[in-house]
């Protein structure tokens, strides 16, 4: 086979939001990358809904922002309705969520990618991975027009495309998204080389022709006044909603043609294998799962400015194309409607991902790295955080230097990609916000704060934008300064104020930071307290910063002591080649699974299904025996 003249340092196989970002992260820190995928016309394409963000994916962009990733600007670049979720509710919660322009940010994403230094694309569809099977380290890929490209890292990103079988009805065709050729091939070599594969199961919804709708019947569904972008490097108040979405319910109807239509549906009649994401469920799955529910709501959600396609979110489904339509038509406002594109289901193989470390490194492949989709998770932004962490991590082995991997308490990359390694998968995974233990500290807004100078520590985050971070960080000390030491006098005028604001009096002088941590005050209430009170030429963030850190204070030192005691048995390091067998009074359980699974820290360790709190006190004085005795054969206990 013909070897490719030129040698990369990182080969990225695929360019959905995991290679997008994996190639991008490797070529901006310094290394020759060649990104191949199956087709260039659909880079960074959204295979399903026309969205960024939400609850846990929206603080996943902003961690993606901050520490030098692309996903974020993308989204205000190409967002044409912008909505902060939750805004009645605590900051924790609080998520950006923006409609996108589908057609829009696969141009904009993929000239970013070609005006990249160092980054080369293009389109080849890679059926084999090269290893040097005596160290068990990668070499490169080959594609099956027959070319050699050789690399010392390769990063697979392959999403829904691995033995990609898609289902409408009884129809099957081999593909990995509508309209695209399945990847064929690379499951075989993966298993060649002793991976163990599994296979899962998503599905997408009907676009409809918007012309064909009567939006008179429809409630208008529109965005935010005031936009809040997703990067940290857009000004607030430069992005403008250009569309409004639209709802509409289900009704008994509508339900009634889907429960007769259900043998012909693959996810019911036994066709389909794979496991399908629970949280994400099918018209089918939800007319079959709450018989009593009157209505499903459906979100009309356009596809871009100029398509007339649109989305029905809430309404994936595998039913027979005939079948879609008749239940489509028994919408109110939808009577006459046109499918554009029929929704579907697709199978593909995927690698479970507690055959990873933490940096998303194989375990028996050195040099190979797994993210996206293939390791079963789904969702764009767990798609790009994997890749962004891959690609940094890829280069990071390149520099010699240690991997970065982020702790379940520093971000919620931390959390996916630990629970991903750890706990493994066998639906497709998706982040929640109750996933993560410390979440009052893993804000949306403090994302900046947490991880910049991680971004700019490894040479990803650009000089100017840390600049500017570095800025409102020292302007928020000099705010948090101010406000402690502004102090308001007790007196008859500012109780009158205070009974206006419906909160308790003061006695005794009070300073600014102490009304502020009152629920009711607002940091623009303070200017009601005294004349400047409130500092509104500040930046915003920084603004918000103060409000939030001063406000719930109380909580997040709870939270920081917490970590503090956690810390000692989180971070300790368990060796790669730890012999398991050797230590008495192990369950034989977490035995077998400790030495499958080789956690990296006593932290993993307890997240490990049957590895149970008495294991992780074992294997603790294990480690202290060893520390203190030299060997990790533990006396048995009466002798300790
Ligand atoms: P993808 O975006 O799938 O990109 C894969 C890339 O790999 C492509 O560029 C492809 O060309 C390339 N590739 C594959 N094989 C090869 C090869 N052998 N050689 C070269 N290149 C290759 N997410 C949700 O959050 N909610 C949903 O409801 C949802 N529904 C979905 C429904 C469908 C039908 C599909 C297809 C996806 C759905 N997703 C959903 C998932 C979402 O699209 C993915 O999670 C996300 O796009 C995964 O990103 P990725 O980068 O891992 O892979």
């Amino acid at each position: 086979m013909p070897v490719y003249s030129k040698k990369f340092d990182v080969i990225v196989v695929g360019a959905g939001h995991a290679g997008c970002e994996a190639a991008l992260a490797a070529a901006r820190m310094g290394f020759e990358t060649l990104t191949l995928c199956l087709n260039l016309d659909t880079v960074a394409a959204m295979s399903c809904n026309p969205a960024i963000g939400g609850l846990a994916k929206g603080h996943l962009v902003r961690e993606i922002d901050a520490l030098g990733g692309q996903m974020a600007k993308a989204a205000d670049a190409c967002g044409i309705q912008f909505k902060m979720l939750n805004t009645s509710k605590g900051p924790a919660v609080q998520a950006p969520r923006a409609q996108c322009d589908k057609v829009e940010y696969r141009l904009w994403m993929k000239d970013v990618l070609e005006n990249t230094p160092r980054l080369s694309l293009k389109q080849g569809h890679v059926d084999r991975l090269l290893v040097d099977k005596a160290s068990n380290t990668v070499l490169g890929v080959a594609t099956k027009t027959g070319i050699e490209y050789l690399a010392k890292a390769v990063i697979l990103t392959t999403g829904t495309f691995l033995q990609g079988l898609i289902h409408i009805g009884d129809n099957r065709i081999k593909s990995g998204r509508a309209g695209e050729q399945a990847s064929e091939g690379l499951s075989a070599s993966l298993r060649d080389l002793g991976l163990e594969l599994g296979r899962l199961k998503t599905g997408t919804n009907p676009r409809v022709d918007r012309n064909t709708i009567d939006f008179k019947a429809l409630k208008e569904f529109p965005g935010d006044d005031l936009v809040q972008p997703f990067s940290f490097s857009t000004p607030r108040g430069s992005l403008k909603n250009k569309i409004v979405c639209w709802t509409v319910n289900t009704n008994e109807a509508v339900h009634e043609t889907i429960r007769s239509s259900m043998e012909r549906s693959p996810l019911y009649n036994g066709v389909i294998k794979g496991v399908g994401p629970r949280y994400c469920p099918s018209i089918e799955d939800k007319v079959m799962r709450f018989p009593d529910k009157a209505f499903h709501q459906i979100i009309l959600e356009p596809e871009g400015l100029r398509t007339a396609e649109l989305y029905l979110n809430g309404l994936s489904t595998s039913l027979p194309e005939d079948d879609q339509l008749r239940f489509l038509r028994q919408i109110k406002g939808f009577e006459a409607v046109e499918i554009m594109r029929p929704g579907y289901a697709v199978e593909y193989d995927y690698v479970p991902p507690t055959q990873l470390k933490s940096s998303l490194e194989c375990k028996a492949i050195k040099g190979l790295y797994l993210a996206g989709q293939i390791n079963g998770t789904s969702g764009y932004e767990e798609a790009a955080a994997q890749g962004l962490m891959a690609g940094i991590n890829a280069a990071l082995a390149l520099k010699g230097r240690e991997p970065l991997i982020f702790s379940r308490h520093q971000a919620y990359i931390g959390v996916l990609i630990d629970d991903l390694v750890t706990k493994g998968t066998t639906e497709p995974y998706r982040l929640f916000t109750s996933l993560a233990e410390y979440r009052l500290l893993l804000r949306q807004d403090n994302a900046d704060l947490r991880l910049m100078d991680f971004g700019l520590d490894i040479g990803l985050l650009d000089p100017e934008t840390y600049a500017a971070f570095d800025k409102r960080r020292m302007a928020l000390k000099s705010e948090f300064e101010r406000l402690d030491r502004l102090m308001i006098k007790a007196d008859s005028e500012i109780n009158a104020t205070l009974r206006e604001l419906e909160s308790a009096e003061i006695s005794q002088p009070t300073s600014l930071s102490s009304f502020l941590k009152r629920p009711e005050i607002s940091y623009e209430d303070l200017n009601r307290l005294a004349m400047g009170g409130a500092d509104m030429d500040l930046d915003f963030a920084v603004r918000q910063q103060a409000e939030i850190q001063i406000k719930y204070e109380g909580y997040i030192k709870r939270q920081l002591h917490q970590i503090d005691q956690f810390r000692k048995i989180e971070e300790k390091k368990l060796d790669e080649n730890l012999d398991y067998s050797l230590i008495y009074g192990l369950s034989r359980e977490a035995r077998e699974k400790l030495s499958r699974h080789r956690p990296m820290t006593l932290g993993q360790a307890g997240r490990i299904s049957g590895v149970t709190p008495a294991d992780i006190s074992v294997l603790w004085v294990a480690l202290e025996a060893q520390k203190h005795l030299g060997a990790l054969k533990v006396p048995e206990p009466e002798t300790l």
